[in-house]
């Protein structure tokens, strides 16, 4: 059977029959300069004028009262009260009402009287005296996110609302501002609408959105114009220098995270943990740099031009670290190689080990008692030797934190003494910290190098030397399960 147009119509509408309703239509309602009556002078009502004068709206409060900081509000421009028991006449003119009475009464008659003079009205808590619905909102304006459950559970709205918030970077508001000041020009240059999608898919998901969203708006707007043009690129590499944390994935920033899910090539070190490493993008082609702590496996100005020539393909280069990349993590050298080369890069910091691993291991690094300072230093030298500022880190009041101690242990722990510290001080040695790996072995500086020896630690090991160590048995927290491996 050949079927005509209006037959496949109909067939449509069949199966759009079988579709499930939607119970309200989401919209997005211009209300500057125009008015929005809120009936309610209590703490609800003073939220919903917030909202209303956000969004730019002439707003009439009507109320015989007013809470304090309603009161407050009262000097902002176009926020007016009349100080009276609501009637139907308050109405007049209003685009939108609100009713946030604690008088079921009241706001019945605001929903009736609004609904006969066909003005969209909604009542708190009270979904069935709704015409409209105000949904949670993620706000990145000019980008809006408006989340409704239909009045059946707006916590459950909120929830999700609060897991849509973290996953929008908070410069996604500037990102579409940026977009909307060329909005013409890529019009003007692109007359198929195909190619502006592409385009400005190309925008946001390349270089120039990710400019803005590391805050480098000049650039990102200049790149645009260039783009816009016709005389610049809308695909260039670069590389993020990322800091992947102690071990736990939990404690990856936001910003890590995301740039980790969109790069081309990863290029990581033994120190990023396995956790970490499996929120990688599957689909990132993983070069892995080695770096024991004897045996590079490829130098660091191997690795610095590694990375210029992988961006030089045009590819986003996650360089993945442990930690943070400017503690103990060369990052420094790496940017020097990538400014000589103009590689445009980016730098997002990470929880280094000594925040990480003291916090999972109970100990806080300063405390009001014990340590006014903390220090951070570096026990493994580039010639091997362990060769410290001594008497810099025997000074009382102060938390020493090493990294790369392991090896040195014994000799950290002589020389501390042979400078004047007491040999009874409170000293740790957290292996693989934050991990489910981790492991703390606390003693002395007398007693801690017996207690280490033989019992098998790995690296990465990182030692706390100080009173505060002593308020580990107090705070100790985190119980891994014994090592999984
Ligand atoms: N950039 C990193 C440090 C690199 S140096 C940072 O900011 O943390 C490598 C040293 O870091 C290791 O030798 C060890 O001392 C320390 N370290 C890193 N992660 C660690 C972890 N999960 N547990 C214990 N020590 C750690």
């Amino acid at each position: 059977m050949v079927r005509t147009h209006s037959s496949l119509a109909a067939a449509e509408c069949q199966s759009r029959g079988k579709m499930s309703r939607m119970e309200t239509l989401p919209i997005f309602l211009k209300l500057r300069e125009r008015l929005a009556v809120v009936i309610g002078g209590g703490e609800v009502a003073s939220r919903k004028v917030k909202l209303l004068h956000k969004a730019g709206a002439r707003i009439c409060v009507v109320a015989p009262e007013l809470h304090a900081e309603l009161e407050d509000m009262l000097s902002l421009a176009h926020i007016s009260h009349v100080a009276a028991v609501f009637s139907p006449q308050h109405l007049t003119g209003a685009v939108v009402v609100i009713a946030a009475t604690d008088d079921e009464n009241v706001n019945r008659e605001v929903s009736l009287a609004a609904q006969a003079a066909n003005i969209p009205v909604n009542v708190v808590d009270a979904p069935e005296l709704c015409t409209f619905i105000v949904p949670s909102i993620v706000d990145r304006s000019p980008l809006l996110v408006a989340v409704s459950s239909g009045g059946s559970a707006p916590v459950l709205a909120r929830m999700l609302r609060t897991r849509i918030e973290t996953m929008i970077p908070a410069s996604y508001g500037r990102l579409a501002a940026l977009a909307g000041e060329f909005r013409d020009a890529v019009k003007q240059r692109f007359s198929n609408g195909q190619q502006r999608r592409i385009f400005w898919e190309d925008v946001f998901q390349g270089p120039i959105g990710e400019l803005m969203l590391s805050g480098q708006e000049t650039q990102a707007r200049e790149a645009l114009q260039a783009a816009t043009t016709g005389s610049g690129e809308l695909h260039f590499g670069e590389v993020y220098l990322v800091g992947g944390g102690p071990g736990d994935p939990d404690l990856l920033t936001f910003r890590a995270l995301r740039l980790m899910q969109q790069a081309d090539v990863c290029v990581y070190d033994k120190l990023v943990s396995k956790e970490v490493m499996e929120l990688v993008r599957r689909d990132a082609e993983l070069i892995y740099v080695g770096k024991s702590r004897d045996q590079h496996t490829l130098p660091q100005e191997d690795i610095n031009q590694l990375l210029v020539r992988l961006a030089k393909e045009g590819k986003r280069v996650l360089r993945l670290k442990g930690g943070d990349p400017f503690i103990f993590g060369r990052g420094g050298e790496e940017i020097e190689t990538l400014m000589e080369h103009q590689v445009p890069f980016q730098v997002v910091p990470g929880i280094t080990a000594a925040n990480g691993v003291s916090s999972y291991a109970g100990i806080p690094l300063t405390h009001r008692d014990y340590a006014q300072s903390c220090l951070f230093t570096t026990g493994h030298l580039k010639d091997g030797s362990v060769d410290l500022d001594w008497p810099a880190l025997v000074r009382t009041g102060q938390t020493v934190v090493i990294y790369m101690g392991l090896v040195g242990l014994p000799e950290i722990c002589k020389q501390l003494i042979a400078h004047g510290a007491a040999p009874e001080l409170p000293i740790a040695i957290v292996q693989q910290g934050t991990t489910q790996r981790q492991r703390v072995v606390a003693g002395t500086l007398a007693s801690l190098p017996g207690q280490v020896e033989g019992a098998g630690l790995r690296a990465p090991c990182l030692i706390i030397v100080g009173e505060v160590v002593r308020l580990r048995e107090k705070l100790a927290w985190f119980a891994p399960s014994p090592a999984a491996e």
